[in-house]
């Protein structure tokens, strides 16, 4: 296992791509491979950082798994707001539409009381309508 530093070619002649390793034995470690790879390219593989320390391949990983879980937990708490932002939405329309039916009601009730007592207007006992002023 080699260790070299900058920048790299590789057998095919292109410029080797720094990567960084992410598996159990080597979490973070950083390698130089060809560009191409997993396309047809060739095999040159080559460690940039030096061998991890036991310690270091303990604890990475699970320091990664941990940091999996709360992206987890972060996109499903995202989902959650998504769908509480769309319930304050639909709440402040009905509450625009409440707000609309009591600014307006109580004209609507003034002008179902002028309609209803000027169709059922009462006499008082001098012979004359309530709402004889509404009659004429
Ligand atoms: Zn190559």
């Amino acid at each position: 296992m080699s260790h070299t530093m900058g920048l790299v070619d590789c057998y095919c002649g292109r410029r080797a791509v720094l990567r960084t390793s992410w598996t159990d034995d080597n979490p973070g470690r950083r390698f130089h491979a060809c560009l191409q790879y997993s396309g047809g390219g060739c095999s040159f593989f080559d460690w940039e950082d030096p061998p991890m320390c036991r310690r270091s391949r303990v604890i990475i990983p699970g320091l990664l798994r941990k940091i999996n879980a709360l992206k987890e937990d972060v996109n499903a708490l995202k989902e959650d707001v998504n769908a509480l932002e769309e319930e304050v939405g639909g709440l402040r329309r009905t509450n625009r539409r409440l707000v609309k039916l009591v600014v307006y009601l109580p004209v609507i009730f003034a002008v179902a009381c002028w309609i209803w007592s000027a169709l059922f207007a009462v006499e008082k006992p001098n012979g004359v309508p309530r709402n004889a002023y509404m009659l004429a």
